[in-house]
């Protein structure tokens, strides 16, 4: 029993001195916070048993109470930013897909439209704003030839090749959000597979989907492509 009251009181004590990490990973996720949650009801719990003080004047039980609310205030902290940091993902169902049910369908449910194809200068593509975490879909059938952190001004950034009415059509999906990546290369998908987050890697100033459509090695206007082409 001696060993076990050292341990209770020792860790929330810990915990209040060192501040939550806030680099733990999507994948270490659920560990710390478990760990957060134990240490919160090993408060509250040994805050209703005074034999587990070896504090005997008011004033040091108080300090150790003190000691313990802080110790809970930081695991409910360590908690908090744990849920934050884990959201963009924990809350997407990652088999969702694109509505319809065409060939081509639209890399996005919803955007704001960007600059187009050569606006404002070299532009091969057309950039939809939309916050940053929401679903990017493929849009069509095809196999996956670039998947990666780090592709150059696309950041992480994404390459699936298609063949569409006989065409070699390559769709490109760039500045999603690190970690967000649902393919490798090599990979088969569907039309409207969910293969990254929306985000703003690589050269962005802003949360958008910047996507560019080749057809026979050519570049061609994806906004006008999809417009055409997606249902
Ligand atoms: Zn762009």
């Amino acid at each position: 029993m001696v060993a076990g009251l050292v341990a209770t009181v020792a860790i929330p004590a810990y915990a209040a001195t060192v501040p939550p990490s806030n680099t733990v990973t999507l994948g270490e996720m659920s560990a710390p916070d478990n760990q957060s949650m134990v240490v919160a009801s090993d408060v509250a719990s040994e805050t209703l048993d005074r034999s587990s003080y070896s504090a005997t004047t008011a004033d040091e039980i108080q300090k150790k109470k003190d000691q313990e609310a802080a110790a809970a205030a930081a695991a409910e902290r360590a908690r908090q930013l744990a849920a934050s940091a884990g959201a963009s993902l924990s809350n997407i169902d990652l088999n969702m897909t694109a509505p319809g049910s065409g060939e081509v369908r639209w890399p996005l449910t919803s955007y704001v439209l960007g600059r187009g194809l050569w606006d404002s200068g070299y532009h091969q593509g057309v950039d939809l704003l939309a916050p940053g975490g929401q679903p990017i879909f493929a849009a069509a059938a095809g196999v996956v030839s670039t998947s990666s952190e780090s592709f150059g001004g696309y950041g992480v950034g994404i390459v699936i090749e298609h063949v569409i009415n006989g065409q070699k059509v390559s769709t490109t999906y760039g500045h999603m959000t690190y970690g967000s990546r649902q393919v490798q290369a090599g990979d088969t998908v569907a039309a409207g597979q969910l293969i990254g987050l929306v985000g703003s890697t690589g050269s962005s100033t802003a949360n958008h989907l910047h996507f560019e459509v080749h057809i026979n090695g050519q570049v061609v206007d994806p906004y006008a492509w999809l417009q055409q082409n997606a249902g």
